[in-house]
């Protein structure tokens, strides 16, 4: 019973050890994958596109009826953002939108400043393979 939970113990040291070496890389947020540049920039851009139709479309619902019982055109804003929004789809990058990312080679972990040091006393004993 009393090594049962010794071993335990030990276990329980070990991880939090194992635990203090390594955290979530900063690069990906721990996904091993980073969204490729082009990508963040096309996203980017047509979210903005999306937001500017929602507010031309908030604008033309929220103004002064006109001719009341008169046909009530889309204003030319609207269909312009429209159009924008269409161009922009078929725009699209051609590389793949995610790539591994290079600070963890797709690991998703990046040692901590504990990590370092244990890695530093690793590779002065020869154990740390270098890449
Ligand atoms: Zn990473």
């Amino acid at each position: 019973m009393d090594r049962d939970r010794r071993a335990d113990d030990a276990a329980d040291h070990w991880m939090r050890l194992l635990e203090a070496l390594e955290c979530d890389c900063a690069g990906c947020d721990g996904t091993g994958w980073t969204l490729n540049a082009q990508w963040r920039e096309w996203q980017q851009r047509a979210t903005e596109l999306v937001a500017v139709a929602h507010a031309a479309r908030r604008a033309h619902e929220l103004r002064p009826a006109q001719v009341p019982g008169g046909i009530d055109a889309e204003p030319a804003i609207v269909a312009v953002v429209e159009r924008a929004i269409a161009d922009h789809m078929r725009s699209r990058p051609a590389e793949p939108e995610e790539t591994v990312c290079d600070a963890c080679r797709g690991t998703g972990r990046q040692l901590t400043p504990a990590g370092h040091l244990f890695t530093d006393l690793l590779a002065r004993h020869g154990f740390v393979r270098q890449w």
